[in-house]
């Protein structure tokens, strides 16, 4: 069985991604306008009433937007923990209780073809998770929103062919930025915020040794950060470690607003 992985949007702005296997096909948060969702999936050719589930990483919305637009028109059941739930009641609106599926961070659980991992993250939201999703013998992973790499996420990613991990800000531009306050820089650097381009080079390289060989730099900011330094600083961390990217390892940004690199895995 093939298990198919392609960010639609990732970013500051909005983030969901698409992952299927057999003839489940879901999406890992809905964090944009449902139109625009929507017109993501069919530019895979992918009908937005043929997904299966959406499972959500946590309240944010950057990862909720669409979630209730997309359920109700659709009849899509939402899979999320119960804090996450709770937390994302009021900007999602009403999911019928039917639609609503409830897991525990850290069991995994299965949506008919496609067993998911979800695994706790530091991040300033409920009950935040990443998720790992095996299918046919492959697994894919996203992990962005992280205030810092834990021990416990590099081993829970240990290993995945490929994955979207975040790159969020550049430091210096974050800190040079007018728009933004120094309670919101404080949040963004703290370990409960994201990881920074240097933070997701230290990851790669502590990835690649387990065998990490794909990976989608993903959840840019749009005022902080560009994809140029984010590739910029993990292709340094990585050539200074003698790893060829490229060769030894692929690099893509997963884009904030538009489709990215699509995998297709496994048997
Ligand atoms: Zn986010
Ligand atoms: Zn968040």
């Amino acid at each position: 069985m093939k298990l198919t992985f392609c960010p639609l949007f990732s970013g500051s702005s909005g983030n969901a991604i698409y992952v299927s296997a057999g003839d489940t096909r879901m999406l890992i948060d809905a964090g944009m306008p449902g139109k625009a969702i929507e017109n993501a999936l069919r530019a895979i050719d992918v009908l937005p009433e043929t997904l299966t589930a959406i499972a959500v990483t946590h309240e944010h919305t950057d990862h909720t937007k669409g979630v209730g637009i997309l359920s109700r028109k659709y009849h899509i059941p939402i899979y999320a923990n119960e804090r996450t739930f709770e937390a994302m009641a009021k900007t999602v609106g009403e999911i019928p209780k039917w639609d609503r599926r409830y897991f525990e961070t850290g069991e995994d659980f299965y949506v008919n073809d496609l067993a998911l991992h979800p695994f706790s993250i530091p991040h300033d939201a409920a009950e935040p998770v990443g998720y790992r999703i095996f299918a046919g013998g492959a697994s894919v992973a996203v992990a962005t929103d992280m205030g810092y790499m834990q021990k416990n996420v590099l081993k829970t990613l240990a290993g995945t062919p490929v994955m979207v991990l975040e790159s969020n800000y550049d430091p210096a531009l974050l800190m040079q930025n007018p728009h933004y306050s120094l309670f919101l820089k404080q949040r963004i650097r703290s370990n409960h915020g994201h990881l920074s381009n240097e933070d997701s080079a230290n990851s790669l390289l502590a990835l690649y040794e387990t065998g990490v060989r794909h990976v989608l730099l993903g959840h840019l900011s749009a005022e902080n950060n560009t994809p140029e330094l984010a590739l910029t600083t993990a292709v340094e961390k990585l050539t200074e470690n003698g790893i060829c990217v490229g060769e030894d390892v692929t690099l893509d940004i997963a884009w904030r607003d538009r489709v990215s690199r699509m995998f297709i895995l496994g048997t």
